[in-house]
Parts: structure tokens; C-alpha cells; sequence
């Protein structure tokens, strides 16, 4: 939405009584007001037509899987390990390291063992190479960071159960053309509040097979259960799925922004500094990462930006990453210890402005060496 205040228009791009650009933000329009408001005269507010209609809108969009809308993307990845009958069995599931803490808490309530992998240099995704000491694992969990598609043909050979964790990657293909999250056994999104759609909270699931699919609905739906067993609520409710919706159906728009901005940042970087990978290919960039080339010159960049009034960040802080937060040895998890020194982050999110952009654009063509 539009600020209310209109200021004269500084000189300097990198002004500082300009007020600050955030790290990220969402986007409401007067249509998603229009649909959350229709949502609640409706007097329907648990999960019901909206959400069925979230439901279709993902099936349709990836046919042929089928959509499960849920509570949040952690409850979509905890659906994906049960709905695959893996549930309270102790199976292994391999998970990046660079990653957020939602990929433990869901192995973990989903009853299965984490095996926490490091990552590639590129991308900032799981490495596949490295899982070939853990033998044939038991399920793996794929993140696309940051919109890069994850290597999913060298980790189909390593795993029974290949989940994609879409939460960054919405929109998006790999370099064959795939679109994300059509590619493996089940796939996850999250509706978060800083997502490439912002619900507030919510996901979606998808799944592949009908008999996983089944799982999943009676898991769903109390009224499905013949007998009782101990379950979660993580139903999505209807204002939520509403509001996903609405933004759902301009997807395209979203991501055709998100590659505009990232393309106008790349075009004003200096030659000492690299664009993020990927710019080429199908990624729909859901951060703009910078690597710097040590802790130093992320320090000095990171500076830099936020004198420009731009609330640049390294994104996941050391103590954060999963090796550590399991508590094993930092040593064999090289890549992702060196990438949390260097990465820069810089705002691009679909409520950014144009004006906001150009202040963006000055000051990466200005980071210092
Ligand atoms: C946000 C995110 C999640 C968790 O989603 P929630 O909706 O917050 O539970 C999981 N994986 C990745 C990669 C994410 O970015």
C-alpha cells in the first residue's frame, strides 16, 4: 500500500533522513482486503471453501499433484514425513545445515531422525556428494535457498523420499524448465508473513501419491478417523487461505517484480563484486545474497548499506545453523561455517518501491572494495 506521507523528493539517493528500507515487508492490496473481508461476511472462518479453493488453485497450477492447505510450513513438511508413512519410526532425513530450525522441529515431530548435511559453495544448498557415506538415507528435505534449485536428480538417487522445501522457492524452475516443487514425492510451501506470499501464517503440501495423499486428509480431518491415535491440528483456517489466494492468483506479477529488482541490483553491482547464481536461470530470486570474500568486507559492506538507510543483513548467524543448534562439531560442516561469514543480504521483497529500489541500486554501486 502507498505511505500517506508524501515527501519531497531528496537530492541524494543516499540521503539519511530518509526513512529506513526494511529487510523485507509484505504486500496487501485492496484485492486481498477485498477477499479477507469476504472471508469473514462469509461467517466461515475455520477451514473450509477457501481453503478447498487454495487447494485446488495449487493442484491445478502443479498438476498432477495433489494440495493439502495447511497451518504453516513446518506442519507441511511434518505432513510430508507422515503422510509417506514414515511417522514414529525413527527414519533417517537428511536436512541442510544452512536452514531454518523449522526443518528439525518438523523431522522431530514427524518421529524421525535428522542427519544434518553441509552445503554446496554455489547455491547454499544440500550437497549431495556429501551424503554418500550415509548410504541409501530414508528421506531427504530439499531446500531451494533462496529460489536456487536444489541439485534434485543427484539426491533422487541417494533417498526412498525426496520432499521438496519450497518455502523460499514459490514460482520458480530449475534449468530444465521444471517448475519447483513439481519435482519431487511431496513439496512445501509456507504463507509466513515474509514469504513470496504472505499470509500471515499458512502452506500448502503437495503430494505425488494418491495413497500418501489419503494419509494426509484423515490426518486432516477428525471426522475421517475411524479409531482414535494421537494427532496435531494443523488445519489452515479460511481468512488465511483467503488472503493466500488472492495473492496466489498474481503470482506471476510477484515474481516477474522480484526478477525485475534483482536484475536491476545485478546490472549496478561494481566488477569487484559477483551477482548471486543463479541470475541466468529459472530462479525467482526470494533473496538478493551477496558473497563477500571475508567476514572484513561483509562487516564493511553490511556498513555501507545501512549508512544508506538500507537494513542490509547476513541472514543466518553461526549459532543458528543445525549442526550447531544439535550441538555437533562445527569442523565438518566447512562450507556452512564460511558461508554465514560472508553473506550479505539485501532487501528485495514485492513492496518495495521504485523509489526505494533506486536508493537500493546507488548504494550497491558504491560498496567498497
Ligand atoms: C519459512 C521456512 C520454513 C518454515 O515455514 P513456516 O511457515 O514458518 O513454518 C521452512 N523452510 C524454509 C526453507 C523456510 O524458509
Amino acid at each position: 500500500m502507498t505511505s500517506q506521507h508524501t515527501r519531497p523528493a531528496a537530492p541524494d539517493a543516499t540521503a539519511p533522513h530518509e526513512p529506513v528500507i526494511p529487510h523485507n515487508g509484505p504486500l496487501v492490496t485492496e484485492d486481498d482486503v477485498a477477499a479477507v473481508s469476504e472471508a469473514l461476511r462469509s461467517g466461515w472462518l475455520a477451514s473450509g471453501p477457501r481453503t478447498a479453493a487454495l487447494e485446488e488453485a495449487f493442484a491445478e497450477r502443479f498438476h498432477p499433484r495433489h494440495a493439502t492447505a495447511v497451518s504453516s510450513g513446518t506442519a507441511g513438511l511434518t505432513l510430508a514425513l507422515r503422510g509417506a508413512g514414515i511417522g514414529d519410526t525413527g527414519a533417517t532425513v537428511a536436512v541442510p545445515t544452512y536452514g531454518c530450525s523449522a526443518l528439525l522441529d518438523a523431522v522431530l515431530a514427524a518421529g524421525c531422525t535428522p542427519l544434518v548435511v553441509d552445503i554446496t559453495e554455489r547455491t547454499l544448498n544440500l550437497d549431495p556428494g556429501r551424503l554418500d557415506g550415509a548410504g541409501r538415507v530414508d528421506a531427504v528435505i530439499a531446500v531451494h535457498t533462496h529460489g536456487n534449485a536444489a541439485d534434485l536428480d543427484a539426491l533422487r538417487a541417494r533417498t526412498a523420499l525426496l520432499v521438496e522445501d519450497c518455502c523460499q522457492s514459490l514460482g520458480g524452475h530449475d534449468e530444465r524448465g521444471r517448475p519447483l516443487g513439481g519435482i519431487g514425492d511431496a513439496a512445501v510451501f509456507s504463507f509466513y508473513a515474509t514469504k513470496t506470499i504472505a499470509a500471515g501464517e499458512g502452506g500448502v503440501l503437495l503430494q505425488s501419491d494418491p495413497a500418501a495423499f489419503e494419509r494426509v486428509r484423515v490426518y486432516q480431518d477428525p471426522a475421517a478417523r475411524e479409531r482414535y491415535a494421537p494427532r496435531f491440528n494443523y488445519r489452515l483456517a479460511d481468512p488465511a487461505a483467503a488472503l493466500a489466494l488472492s495473492q496466489f492468483r498474481r503470482l506471476d506479477r510477484i515474481t516477474a517484480h522480484r526478477r525485475a529488482l534483482a536484475a536491476g541490483y545485478t546490472a549496478a553491482l561494481p566488477p569487484h563484486v559477483a551477482p548471486p547464481p543463479g541470475a541466468a536461470d529459472g530462479r525467482v530470486p526470494y533473496r538478493y545474497c551477496l558473497r563477500a570474500a571475508d567476514r572484513a568486507q561483509q562487516r564493511r559492506w553490511i556498513g555501507h548499506l545501512r549508512a544508506a538507510g538500507i537494513r542490509a543483513d547476513p541472514l543466518i548467524p553461526a549459532r543458528h545453523l543445525l549442526h550447531r543448534q544439535l550441538g555437533l562439531e562445527p569442523g565438518g560442516f566447512p562450507v556452512a561455517e564460511r558461508v554465514v561469514d560472508s553473506t550479505v543480504s539485501v532487501p528485495l521483497f514485492a513492496a518495495l518501491t521504485e523509489r526505494q529500489a533506486d536508493r537500493v541500486t546507488a548504494a550497491l554501486a558504491g560498496l567498497p572494495a
